[in-house]
Formats: C-alpha cells, sequence, structure tokens
C-alpha cells in the first residue's frame, strides 16, 4: 500500500500527527482520483470509532447539540416579548440572516473544512479525511449510534459558533433595533443546530423512520453526492438547502464523472 494511513490526526500530538497527516495527504489524493477501496475505509472507520472515548455519549451529544438550540429559541421569546414595539421589518432580519448563514455555510464547509487551515485544522482533519472516507456517495448510512461522533461537530464548537454569532447581534441592536437583534441571534443559532442534525439525519439509514422522509431522501441526495470522494472538493457545499450552491454555479452536473468529462482537474487540499 502506497500511502499506509493510520488514523485521524485530531486527538494525538507531535510526532503521531505529523506523521498521520502526512498519510491523510496520500489517502485524500487517492481518494480524489477514486482509488478509495472499501477495506481501506473498513480500516479507517475502525480506528475512528476505536479512538472515541469510553464516556462518549451519541445521545448526550445530541441532547447538548439540540439544547443549544432551544435555548437560543427560549432566550430569544423571552427577549422579544420583554421588548415593546417590534416592527413588521424587523422580521426581515430572519430571511437574510437565512441566505447570510447559508453563503457562510458554504465558505466554511469548501475552505475550512476541505482544505487545512491553521488554527482550524481538528475540523479538516474530522472532515476530509475522516467523515468523507467513511461515507462515500453509495455508502451513506451510519452504522451505530456511537457513529454520531463521526457525524457531529462537539456541541461545544456548536455554542462556540453561537457565542461569536454575538456580537454581530449586538452590532444589529445598535444599527437597526434591538428585536432585530435577538432575531438575528436565533436565526443564526437555530441554522447552526439545523445544519448539525439535518447533517445526522442525511447519514440515517435510508430505511429508517428519518430516512424516509421526503425532505431528508431529497437533500440527502445532494449531499450523498458531495461525497462522491472525486466530487467532495468542487461541488455541492450546502448542507441546509443548496441556495449559495445554485447561486455560486457549484450544483454537482449530472453523470457519472462531470469532472472529469469537462476536463477539470480536482482541487487537492494543502
Ligand atoms: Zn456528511
Ligand atoms: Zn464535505
Amino acid at each position: 500500500m502506497s500511502h499506509p494511513y493510520t488514523g485521524p490526526s485530531f486527538g494525538s500530538t507531535g510526532a503521531v500527527r505529523a506523521k498521520r497527516r502526512e498519510d491523510e495527504k496520500g489517502l485524500v489524493a487517492d481518494a480524489l482520483a477514486g482509488q478509495l477501496s472499501l477495506e481501506r475505509r473498513q480500516r479507517i472507520r475502525d480506528k475512528a470509532l476505536a479512538e472515541i472515548p469510553s464516556w462518549y455519549s451519541p445521545y448526550g451529544q445530541l441532547t447538548a447539540t439540540i439544547g443549544i438550540g432551544v435555548i437560543a429559541l427560549l432566550l430569544g421569546v423571552w427577549e422579544l416579548s420583554r421588548l415593546s414595539g417590534i416592527r413588521l421589518t424587523d422580521y426581515l432580519i430572519i430571511p437574510l440572516t437565512f441566505v447570510m448563514a447559508n453563503f457562510f455555510e458554504w465558505r466554511v464547509h469548501r475552505d475550512v473544512l476541505h482544505r487545512r487551515r491553521k488554527l482550524f485544522e481538528t475540523l479538516y482533519d474530522k472532515h476530509t479525511p475522516m467523515h468523507h472516507m467513511i461515507y462515500v456517495e453509495q455508502d451513506m448510512a451510519l452504522r451505530s449510534v456511537q457513529e454520531f461522533r463521526l457525524v457531529l461537530i462537539p456541541a461545544v464548537g456548536v455554542l462556540g459558533i453561537v457565542v461569536l454569532t454575538a456580537p454581530f447581534a449586538l452590532a444589529i441592536s445598535y444599527l437597526w433595533s434591538a428585536c432585530a437583534g435577538w432575531l438575528f441571534l436565533v436565526t443564526a443559532s437555530l441554522y447552526m443546530v439545523s445544519y448539525e442534525v439535518l447533517h445526522l439525519c442525511y447519514h440515517a439509514p435510508h430505511d429508517s423512520f428519518i430516512g424516509r422522509r421526503r425532505f431528508i431522501a431529497a437533500m440527502r441526495t445532494h449531499h450523498a453526492r458531495h461525497h462522491n470522494p472525486r466530487l467532495m472538493q468542487r461541488w455541492n457545499f450546502n448542507v441546509i438547502f443548496p441556495l449559495a450552491d445554485w447561486v455560486l454555479g457549484t450544483i454537482a452536473p449530472k453523470g457519472e464523472n462531470p469532472i472529469i468529462d469537462s476536463q477539470e482537474a480536482p482541487q487537492t487540499p494543502q
């Protein structure tokens, strides 16, 4: 084997991590070239599952993630009920936030989850050389609830992103209105939590109750296409709704292998 991948690079230190990252480069290059065998994927899955700590609780992680959304929503409703004089125009912030979040999701997915960036290496490591190697277009389903860990980002990360929206909410409350600020905070938080929950749903077995829902099945097709290793660096970056993909022209063209068909080389991550 030319690139003996030894597992995801997060969670290890020093030389082990450096070695793993070298292996990952070879792994991702092979995947982009369509040379990812079932055996190799199985080894990555086994390794990733073996590294899940014994204290890990899949439903605990899911509850914490959903809980962040519920708390943001309750907090927003509570504050809005105390504020007087919400104007109809304040509600415009909801679709505006949705559109901004959709483009933000596209950008972060393409440029942080699929390119290793300083300070955000863990996000890349958990996504491209792990999540994308374990789940591919024709094999998207989780095999156990333990695998929630291979799909969801840690709840503390979700909380961190929600907290990062607070200064923007504050700015909106000064520049627009306090109500618009709270509506922004709630919409952005729910968007983030929806991203996590929907992504998990797309990886539910097709014949499960969740996997059979029509909306989930439709959006799973879009996301599964992104899980084709040959296409993952270029196409279908939206998870919630493919608005930015549509506007920016990154909806994967039909056909078995649009990259080869259009004579364009896939972009290899740094
Ligand atoms: Zn996925
Ligand atoms: Zn991806």
